[in-house]
C-alpha cells in the first residue's frame, strides 16, 4: 500500500497574487482525496475583481521581467531545479493525496516537469536568434520577446506535471504567468508556487488563481492576456478556444483522447504484455495517453493472454491508483455495462477487485479488458477516462487503421510488432499527432514537442519543447544598415 498521508485538518487553497497568498471570496470548494473519499482541502474560489487585480500585478511585474536578460532569467530556474528535485518526496504526496496516483506515478510525473523545466534552462545556449548580413552592409536578425501576460488552464490528471509543461518555459521566455489550476486538484499548486517563490522569481511573474468557469472567463477576457493555454476535454478546449480566439488571443486548447493500440501477431508476448497492460491502467487509465482501444489484427491470443495475465495480477492502492471522484467510478461501472450490453465480453473486470484495506471510502475500479468490442459502439469511440481497454478484432492492418482514423481524436497511437516494415505502415497511415512503435505511452521526450491532432488539440503549434517556443513568444525581424552603399543593389 502506498504510505499516503492525509493531513489533520483540510489544506486552505488561496491564491497566489503579486507574490503573497491570499483568499478569495468566490464560491465555496473541497477537496476529496480519491484514495478514502475524505475532505483534505478547501477554499474559495478567485472571483472576477481579484483576478483584474491580480492581472493589473502581473502585467507591471511582466514589464521588469521582460526587460531581464535570458541569462538572469535563468539562474531563477536553476535554483528551481534544486528546490524540486530536494522536495519531490514532499510534492509527490500531495499529488497523490488529492489526485489518487501512485506514489512511484506522482514522482514520475515531476521528473518529466523537472525535464522540461532543464530544457528551459538550456535556452540560454540554444535558442540563439540569429544575425547575417544579407546585403553588403544590411543585416537581418532575429530577436525573441515576451507576449507579456500569459496565461494556462490546467487539468486535474498531472497536477504537477502538465502545469510543468508550460511553467518553466512561459516564465524562461520572459512572461508573466497566470496559473488557473484543476478545481479537483487545487492544492499542489501551493507547494508549486512556494517552489517558485523560494527559487527567487520576482512577485507577480507567478500568479495562481483557483477556481472554476467564472475564474477562467474572467482570466480569458482580461485585456492584459495575450496568449491562453489550455489542457483538459475537448469540449472544456473548444469552448475555451472560441472564447480567447474570439478576442483575436493567441490560444492552444489541447483536448481529449482515444488512444489505438495496433497488436500484430508477431508482436513480443512479453513486451507487448507488459506495454499494453502498462499503458492502460497506468494513472489508473486517466491520462490523455493511455491506450482504450486495442486493434487486435488475426491471431493474437498469446500477447491478449499476457496483458490479461499482468494486469489480473495488479493490486488497487500498490500498483494502480484510485479514480478521481465516485461519479467518475459510477460513469465508468456504467459504461463496463452498456458495453457488455452491446454484445461485447468481458475478459477481466475491474468492479471484482479489492479496495485496499481502510482505504474502502475511496474511489477505486480495477483493470477492465473487454473484448469483441463493436467498433461503432461507445466503449471503442468515446474517451472513458478510467482503466478500460476495448479489444476490437480486425483481420488486417488496413482495417485497423480504418478504424483508427475515423476516430474524431488524434493524440495517440502506437503498434506492437517485430516486424519494421509492418511498424512502419502503421506509423505512416496513423491520424494521431504522438505515434508509438513498441511503446504503449508515446510522450515524446524533451526537446522533442508534446501535442495531438484532430479533436484532440484546437489551435496551431505544440504545448512543449521546440514546437512550444514560438507559441510563447513574438518572433521580432530586425532590419539594419549604418552605411550609404555607392553600389546600390536591392535593400542596400
Ligand atoms: P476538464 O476539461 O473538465 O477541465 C480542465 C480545466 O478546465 C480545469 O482547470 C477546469 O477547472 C476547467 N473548466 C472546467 N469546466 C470549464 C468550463 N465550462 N469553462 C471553463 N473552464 C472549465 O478536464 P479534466 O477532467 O480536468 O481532465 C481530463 C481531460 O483532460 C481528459 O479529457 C483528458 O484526455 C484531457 N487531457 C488532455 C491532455 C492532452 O495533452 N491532450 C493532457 C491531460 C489531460
Amino acid at each position: 500500500m502506498n504510505d499516503i498521508q492525509v493531513p489533520e485538518k483540510a489544506i486552505q487553497v488561496s491564491h497566489l497574487i503579486g507574490g503573497e497568498w491570499v483568499p478569495g471570496s468566490g464560491s465555496q470548494y473541497n477537496i476529496e482525496s480519491p484514495y478514502n473519499g475524505e475532505v483534505v482541502g478547501s477554499g474559495k474560489a478567485c472571483e472576477s475583481a481579484l483576478v483584474n487585480k491580480a492581472i493589473e500585478k502581473a502585467s507591471a511585474a511582466s514589464k521588469t521581467w521582460g526587460a531581464t536578460p535570458l541569462k538572469e532569467r535563468t539562474s531563477v530556474m536553476f535554483n528551481l531545479r534544486e528546490i524540486l528535485l530536494r522536495d519531490i518526496d514532499k510534492i509527490s504526496q500531495i499529488v497523490s493525496l488529492e489526485n489518487g496516483k501512485t506514489l512511484g506515478e506522482s514522482k514520475a510525473g515531476i521528473m518529466k516537469g523537472i525535464e522540461v523545466l532543464e530544457y528551459a534552462i538550456s535556452l540560454q545556449n540554444l535558442d540563439q536568434g540569429g544575425r547575417m548580413e544579407v546585403s553588403r552592409g544590411v543585416f537581418c536578425e532575429y530577436r525573441r520577446e515576451p507576449l507579456g501576460v500569459i496565461a494556462n488552464i490546467t487539468p486535474f490528471n498531472f497536477p504537477a506535471m502538465v502545469p510543468m509543461w508550460t511553467l518553466p518555459i512561459a516564465i524562461t521566455l520572459g512572461n508573466a504567468y497566470v496559473w488557473k489550476p484543476s478545481d479537483k486538484t487545487p492544492i499542489t499548486s501551493l507547494y508549486i508556487g512556494e517552489a517558485f517563490k523560494e527559487a527567487g522569481l520576482p512577485a507577480g511573474v507567478l500568479t495562481i488563481l483557483n477556481g472554476g468557469v467564472e475564474t477562467v472567463n474572467s482570466i480569458i477576457d482580461h485585456k492584459e492576456v495575450k496568449a491562453v493555454g489550455f489542457v483538459g476535454s475537448s469540449k472544456i478546449a473548444g469552448l475555451v478556444y472560441s472564447r480567447a480566439a474570439a478576442l483575436g488571443k493567441r490560444v492552444l486548447a489541447l483536448g481529449g483522447a482515444k488512444n489505438h493500440i495496433v497488436l500484430l501477431p508477431d508482436a513480443d508476448p512479453e513486451i507487448a504484455g507488459r506495454g499494453i497492460a502498462d499503458s492502460f491502467t497506468g494513472c489508473a487509465g486517466q491520462r490523455c495517453m493511455a491506450a482504450s482501444v486495442l486493434l487486435a489484427v488475426g491471431d493474437v491470443e498469446k500477447q491478449i493472454a499476457a496483458i490479461k495475465k499482468r494486469a489480473e495480477s495488479m493490486t488497487l492502492g500498490l500498483d494502480m491508483g484510485a479514480i478521481i471522484t465516485k461519479e467518475q467510478v459510477e460513469f465508468l461501472n456504467a459504461a463496463i455495462s452498456k458495453a457488455e450490453a452491446a454484445g461485447a465480453t468481458i475478459l477481466l473486470d475491474g468492479r471484482k477487485f479489492k479496495a485496499p484495506a481502510g482505504k474502502e471510502g475511496g474511489f477505486w475500479l480495477g483493470p477492465t479488458i473487454l473484448d469483441n468490442v463493436d467498433p461503432k459502439s461507445e466503449a471503442s469511440k468515446v474517451e472513458l477516462f478510467g482503466p478500460i481497454i476495448s479489444i476490437v478484432r480486425v483481420a488486417s492492418i488496413s482495417e485497423a487503421m480504418k478504424i483508427e482514423n475515423e476516430n474524431d481524436y488524434g493524440n495517440a497511437c502506437s503498434v506492437f510488432t517485430t516486424n519494421g516494415s509492418l511498424a512502419e505502415k502503421v506509423v505512416s497511415a496513423a491520424s494521431a499527432g504522438m505515434v508509438g512503435v513498441n511503446i504503449g505511452v508515446p510522450v515524446p521526450r524533451e526537446p522533442f514537442s508534446f501535442g495531438g491532432i484532430n479533436h484532440s488539440k484546437f489551435g496551431h503549434g505544440d504545448i512543449t519543447g521546440t514546437n512550444s517556443l514560438n507559441f510563447w513568444s513574438d518572433m521580432k525581424k530586425i532590419t539594419t544598415k549604418w552605411e550609404s552603399q555607392k553600389d546600390s543593389n536591392w535593400m542596400s
